[in-house]
């Protein structure tokens, strides 16, 4: 999936990525669904491991519009795992406290301890994204934000953090369907809010904010892949076998147990 990792140093133009892409899986959806199957175990597999070491930690940042898949994607690729090592914290309008604090205050503590994995279904992108959109804090501000990110992340993995970060990218007019699917659906029209709509309106000024934010903060020690996902089937495969070629990576091992266990037999 290396194709889809941003470059540091890349000048991102998202219109240039196709959000229907499926290249690297030549099977349709039906052999893709089999294939998660398969990657799940395999995913589930090395968690256990992972929480077993207990030496790593691994933080995966899901960014994307609103209908984009953030929640899909954590229920469908990480159905299989212990949740005992996953921690997901979805990052929400920040609350008044939130606000009298700088911005990655509410971040730095969701980061994951050691053996677990976090999940942040949005995260500290959003303070260069809606909050430049929105003009909630003065450009001279937010612009600044892109420096202490490297920094913040740089500190993560410098602290033996490994940092994954995916932009979902769907186009336009799957949003416009995915919202209508919503509304028409009454077990999924509580997922819509009306303020959908005026972000949905500002969707090159989005566009524009993604552009400079995957430009200058994919960097070696915390990239950015951005993935295809107008098919969901492929948005979870690019997720699953990224995060499974993360810890494969890794040199996860079992505690040695103590030692004599062989002739002890439980009566
Ligand atoms: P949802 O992901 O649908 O639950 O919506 C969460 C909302 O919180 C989105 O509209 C985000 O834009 C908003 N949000 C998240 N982080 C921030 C932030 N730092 N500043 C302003 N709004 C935010
Ligand atoms: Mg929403």
């Amino acid at each position: 999936m290396e194709h889809l990792r941003i470059r540091p140093g890349t000048d991102v133009d998202l219109a240039s990525f196709d959000p229907n892409d499926t290249s690297g899986f030549d099977g349709g959806k039906s052999e893709a669904v089999a294939e998660l199957k398969r990657l799940r175990k395999r995913l589930a597999d090395l968690q256990y491991r992972f929480w077993a070491d207990g030496g790593e930690k691994l933080l995966v940042v899901l960014q994307a519009l609103d209908s984009g898949g953030k929640d899909g994607t954590i229920r469908r690729v990480f159905a299989g795992v212990n949740p005992q090592g996953v921690r997901v914290h979805g990052f929400k309008k920040p609350t008044e406290i939130e606000l009298a604090h700088d911005y990655l205050w509410r971040v730095h503590r969701h980061t994951p301890a050691s053996g677990m994995i976090a999940v942040f279904n949005r995260s500290h992108y959003e303070d260069v994204l809606v909050v430049r959109v929105l003009g909630l804090v003065p450009e001279e501000r937010w612009r600044k934000r892109y420096g202490h990110i490297n920094a913040f992340e740089r500190l993560l993995t410098d602290e033996g953090t490994t940092i994954v970060k995916f932009y979902l990218h769907i186009s336009e007019d799957e949003q416009a369907e995915r919202f209508q699917a919503r509304l028409d659906d009454p077990t999924k029209r509580w997922k819509f809010s009306k303020g959908d709509l005026a972000t949905r309106s500002q969707w090159d000024a989005y566009m524009a904010a993604y552009n400079e934010a995957l430009s200058k903060t994919s960097t070696e020690h915390a990239p950015w892949y951005v993935v295809p996902a107008n098919k969901k089937w492929y948005r979870n495969l690019v997720v699953a076998r990224t995060l499974i070629g993360i810890l494969e990576s890794m040199d996860l091992q079992f505690p040695e147990p103590e030692e004599d266990l062989d002739d002890i037999v439980i009566v």
